[in-house]
């Protein structure tokens, strides 16, 4: 009789519920879940070919020591001498965890523990670094923690949806299916899309700015300098709930209207437009994504479209508020259990010693890292010059998808002890591992994961895991045990570890008082199996509010928001004669290094291989033909082959090139080599966005 299980898609941030089901024959299918709340059955190509996936093909299934197979025992014994006798010559800081928002929660969460509780250093940081920092950062300045105001409701509610550096059609497809069809069901609703590229998004939108690269803060300052102009801001709201907007807008106003025009690279008649329809509508939603986050000034530009909702009182209310959209499946998740380098659990701050020491005293740990960790960049730097000995990576893949990407690859060869922990055998990264851990896919797994608005749903196995692959959060545990942390790291199961995370996210924490925080503090093996999708945190029971900052009280100690000067550019970086800006970015049928979708030949189908999108009059003073094979070069020697693709949805002077394609699966088309190790200061976050190339026929 056919089995159905409901579980998540393991995809983007949308976390849209699935119903997988297999038959007598061992075949799996899957279909959206009706009643799931942030699709109602929708699944969008990726999704829908979620049981293509599937198959051993490809797969760890043993772990191995220098490509020999041996036994868990052997393996974790070897994991945990090795950090341990690393640990005790060198320091704490001398080892480190790569991880991955693929990871469940409950992974994260005993990783993060193991890494800061424990062993005592600051050492852990994930490719969600690469994602979504630069939100982070952003809320945490604005609004005093890391809070997401928004729902996908809002998306629906609102008159208008300004959509910044946001492909939503191919990144978060169904809820830009959402978007369409609440467009669709109520014309007057305006859409913008503010982008450098004209992307398959701009077909529903009202207004498309092709903004210049690193044109957004000048773009959003340039808005509330005209909020102010035209007495549009909510002179009661920022009084009584906000301070700081005097020297925000001080800021804001240093560009005339011909500097920002420049600024932007868009026309005064287009800023104008953008301006009028934001001013006039009082129900607005922004959403921002890569555009905004992959960026040398990400948290500026976050503070910027912040500051215009701040200054409209347009923020914790239906259908308004800044939204920022997450790119992976449980970055929500990693931030909630601190496994941002900086940051301990329940947006505790690594650095606030009353956070440090409450932290210390749940876990009952011996110590606890007193400063915040290596970010990303930075901690394959401190590979590179021999400052980390001991690395392990989970569920992710630096070779490909870091910036100064072969210099990734060759700080990982050169490492001492590497460990990777992967459902792929040979990924760019596990292929340079000392040693490989095969752990448990989707569909194997069993766990929780948080989407961008905030809701926890369970993923839940429905198939056994092949050869001996175990999950990510058993690896962690197993090796903490035989470090000597035995009895802080005796789960049985995730249900144990959710628990844990909800009890500590509740102790002695009394800045949530509407929410019901320690709701899960006891949850048992059951409640957990059963548990249905709901948002994080939950309201309390007879809770006056249900959505963040509804009563204008912030998470500063004085309960009001923050206004966060920012300066933009005067005007956009020159580019030498024949250089080119490159944006990288998905497709909309591949997931990041392609390890699951690139196992499906139907998602191949839309785009077969990578490819380069070119201006055609940019093409045709390179004499660059379309489907020409074009060499993409910086100016350290590192080059990419791929083939062009002629549009004038690209704008003049940049190129796009997609992110998915590695080493393995074509060869010359590892684009993150192409981009510098340059970061946002505030953030940490990559500037995957904005890398200076130059193209050539080959
Ligand atoms: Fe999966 Fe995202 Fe597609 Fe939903 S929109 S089915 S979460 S990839």
């Amino acid at each position: 009789m056919a089995c159905e299980t409901r579980t998540t898609c393991p995809y983007c941030g949308v976390g849209c519920g699935v119903i997988a089901t297999v038959d007598d024959a061992g075949s799996v299918s899957v279909r959206g879940d009706p009643e799931h709340p942030a699709n109602f059955g929708r699944l969008c190509s990726k999704g829908s070919a979620l049981a293509e996936t599937l198959g051993d093909d490809g797969r760890a299934l043993f772990p191995e020591v220098g490509g020999q197979r041996t036994s868990w025992n052997t393996t974790l014994d070897l994991i945990a001498d090795r950090f341990s006798n690393t640990i005790a010559e060198h320091g704490p800081d001398s080892v480190a965890f790569y991880v991955s928002g693929q990871l469940l929660t409950e992974d994260y969460y005993v990783a993060n523990k193991l890494m800061k509780g424990y062993i005592g250093s600051g050492n852990i940081d994930t490719n969600s670094r690469l994602c979504m920092a630069s939100s982070v950062a952003g809320h945490r300045r604005a609004f005093g923690a890391d809070t997401v105001p928004g729902t996908y409701e809002d998306l629906e509610l609102a008159d208008l949806v300004v959509l910044v550096g946001s492909n939503l059609a191919w990144c978060h497809p169904v809820l830009y299916q959402r978007l369409a069809a609440a467009k669709a069901s109520r014309p007057a609703m305006k859409v913008i899309v503010i982008d450098p590229r004209r992307t398959a998004t701009s077909d529903i939108a009202d207004l498309h700015l092709s903004v210049s690269p690193d044109g957004d803060v000048a773009l959003f300052n340039g808005l509330l300098t005209h909020l102010a102009e035209t007495d549009r801001i909510d002179q009661s709201y920022v009084a009584a709930n906000t301070t700081g907007f005097s020297e925000a807008l001080l800021s804001a106003s240093r560009l005339s209207m011909a500097e920002l025009s420049e600024a932007t690279g868009l026309s005064g008649m287009l800023i104008r437009q953008f301006f009028w329809l934001f001013a006039g509508t009082e129900r607005v939603v922004t959403c921002y994504s890569q555009g905004v986050n992959q960026s040398a000034s990400g948290s500026d530009k976050v503070n910027a479209i912040i500051n215009c909702h701040l200054a409209t009182g347009r923020i914790g209310r239906p259908g308004m508020g800044p939204f920022s959209l997450t790119g992976q499946p449980n970055a929500m998740g990693g931030r909630e259990v601190g496994g941002l380098a900086n940051m301990l659990a329940a947006h505790m701050e690594i650095e606030n010693g009353d956070h440090r020491d409450r932290v210390r005293r749940f876990w009952s740990s011996p110590r606890i890292a007193d400063r915040a960790g290596l970010k990303a960049v930075e901690m394959f730097d401190a590979v590179a010059d021999g400052r980390i000995k001991a690395l392990w990576i989970m569920s992710t893949n630096p070779v490909v998808s870091m910036p100064n990407a072969d210099k990734v690859k060759a700080a990982i060869e050169a490492c001492p002890f590497v460990v990777v922990s992967d459902m792929q055998k040979n990924t760019d990264t596990a292929r340079l591992a000392h040693v490989v851990l095969p752990a448990t896919g989707w569909g194997e797994k069993s766990g929780t994961v948080t989407n961008s608005e905030r809701r926890i749903s369970r993923q839940r196995p429905f198939l056994a895991a092949p050869g001996e692959a175990r999950p990510d959060w058993w690896h962690i545990t197993e090796v903490a045990k035989r470090m000597g942390f035995v009895d802080a790291f005796d789960y049985e199961s995730p249900a144990e570890i959710f628990a844990e995370h909800s009890a500590l996210s509740a102790f002695e924490n009394d800045g949530l008082r509407d929410f019901d925080i320690g709701a899960f503090a006891a949850i048992n093996q059951k409640q957990y199996e059963e548990l249905a999708p709901f948002q994080w945190p939950r309201p309390a029971i007879g809770a006056t509010k249900e959505r963040f900052f509804a009563d204008g009280r912030f998470y500063h100690p004085d309960g009001k928001a923050r206004f966060v000067p920012v300066h933009a550019a005067l005007q956009p970086v020159e580019r030498a004669h024949g250089s080119f800006v490159l944006n990288t970015g998905r497709v909309r049928d591949h997931w990041h290094t392609m390890t699951r979708t690139g196992k499906s030949a139907r998602l191949s189908t839309h785009l077969a291989e990578p490819f380069c999108e070119i201006h055609p009059l940019d093409a045709a003073d390179q004499q660059i033909r379309d489907a020409d094979l074009v060499k993409v070069s910086d100016d350290k020697g590192h080059f990419i082959l791929v083939r062009a693709l002629l549009t004038e949805r690209q704008a003049r002077g940049s190129i796009f090139v997609p992110m998915h394609w590695t080493d393995e699966t074509a060869s010359r088309a590892r684009v993150d080599a192409l981009v510098p190790p340059d970061v946002d200061p505030i953030s940490g976050q990559p500037a995957l966005k904005q890398a200076r190339v130059s193209l050539a026929r080959h």
